[in-house]
């Protein structure tokens, strides 16, 4: 199992994605060519564990997003007057699609932002 995180080096400071397999035996900063021993399996699996649940979470916020946005389309018709009618207020269900459309909306942020903090970055 691979895992992608950010490294910094402790040499020449330069922030870069680190692909980390198990068979890599040290981690080498492709600027300067500072090496450290790679991390053991123990640690490659927590952050391989971690990252699939950050995965995960990136994939609910993409749900989140399509129902907030079929919840808007939902708002969108039910907010149109039929042919030759006015509406004066907007009926209760449009409003209430609205307001469902906007809560999904700020969920999918919210649990996209959860998806794309990136809390691994390491330093070697
Ligand atoms: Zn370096």
């Amino acid at each position: 199992m691979a895992v992608v995180m950010r490294g910094t080096c402790s040499e020449c400071y330069q922030t870069m994605e680190l692909m980390l397999t198990e068979k890599q035996k040290e981690i080498v900063c492709p600027v300067c060519g500072h090496a450290v021993p790679a991390l053991d399996a123990k640690a490659m699996e927590s952050i391989g564990k971690e990252q699939a649940k950050r995965r995960m979470l990136g994939v609910v916020a993409f749900v989140l997003f399509l129902v907030a946005a079929a919840l808007f389309y939902g708002f969108v018709t039910k907010a149109e007057p039929p042919a030759g009618q006015q509406f004066t207020v907007l009926p209760g269900v449009a409003k209430g699609l609205l307001g469902a459309s906007i809560v999904a909306l700020l969920a999918a942020m919210g649990v996209g932002f959860m998806a794309s903090n990136r809390s691994y970055v390491c330093e070697f």
